[in-house]
């Protein structure tokens, strides 16, 4: 997709397994060279994807960093733009789920679910944005969840927290889109990750997904990743505070 002499460099959030991970690699599929997060624990899973990507002739340069931590946040982008001169594209992928119906919902989780899905989006993207904006360019891609539509019972804060990722996003495409950079949200439904199994445990709500889902199967982590390398490349220039469904037909609006 790139020309060698011009690839792009891409942070993926998250990025040691899961959706992240197969975002990660089809970047690096798609000629990017990339920095890699995750949280200080994931670091083994971390370098076992960095090791993939430069088997795929990238560069990679893991960053561990809590994407909730202000601290740690400003470190890794330092440290990225020491490595690599600048973030062509974002790819804000973190995120937890912590089920609990809300009248039992402990604040505590409430918070960490807000911490790391809402305000980590923000704080990275605050972070690269004077990096973007000094080049004039910029891809940031934010990963929501259906969950921020519809939402579903034990998932209040998480479907609040996405739905705040959505709005967060509108008003950065707009904020950044004098400076050539764009935002947009991939909403993915039912994917089968660590995560995603948190939905899929009871052998009867696994079927009932898939009986709700056009294509009657649930999605793998590299059904999110065509349309976030899409959205991440120089093709989707026209295209900014959208929000693309990625569920095989769940949602449709
Ligand atoms: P996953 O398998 O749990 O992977 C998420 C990764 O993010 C993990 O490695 C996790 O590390 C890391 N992480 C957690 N907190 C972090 C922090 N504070 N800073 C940096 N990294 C952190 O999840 P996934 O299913 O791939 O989900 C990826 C994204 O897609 C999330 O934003 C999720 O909300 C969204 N999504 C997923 C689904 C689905 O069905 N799977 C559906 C819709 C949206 P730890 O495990 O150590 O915490």
């Amino acid at each position: 997709m790139n020309q060698p002499e011009e690839r792009r460099i891409a942070l993926v959030t998250g990025a040691s397994r899961g959706i992240g991970r197969a975002i990660a690699l089809a970047l690096a599929a798609a000629g990017f060279d990339l920095a890699l997060n995750d949280i200080a624990r994931q670091r083994a899973a971390l370098d076992q994807v960095c090791a993939e990507a430069i088997a795929h002739g990238s560069k990679a340069l893991a960053v561990l960093a809590d994407v909730s931590h202000r601290d740690e946040v400003e470190k890794m982008v330092a440290d990225i733009m020491a490595a690599f001169g600048r973030v062509d594209a974002l790819i804000n992928n973190a995120g937890i789920l912590i089920p609990s119906p809300i009248v039992s919902l402990a604040e505590s989780d409430w918070d960490a679910v807000m911490d790391v899905n809402a305000k980590g989006t923000f704080l990275v993207t605050q972070a690269v944005l004077p990096h973007m904006r000094a080049r004039k360019y910029g891809r940031i891609v934010n990963i929501a969840s259906i969950g921020g539509k519809h939402g579903a019972p034990a998932q209040a804060h998480y479907s609040a927290s996405k739905a705040a990722v959505m709005g967060f996003t509108r008003v950065l495409a707009q904020e950044v889109g004098a400076d050539g950079i764009t935002a947009n949200c991939l909403c993915p439904g039912i994917i089968v990750t660590d995560m995603g199994r948190t939905n899929l445990d009871d052998p009867e709500t696994r079927a009932q997904w898939i009986r709700i889902t056009a294509l009657r199967r649930l999605g793998q982590p590299d059904d999110v990743a065509g349309p976030a390398v899409f959205l991440a490349s120089d093709g989707a220039a026209f295209i900014t505070g959208q929000t693309l469904n990625v569920c095989g037909g769940i949602v449709f609006s």
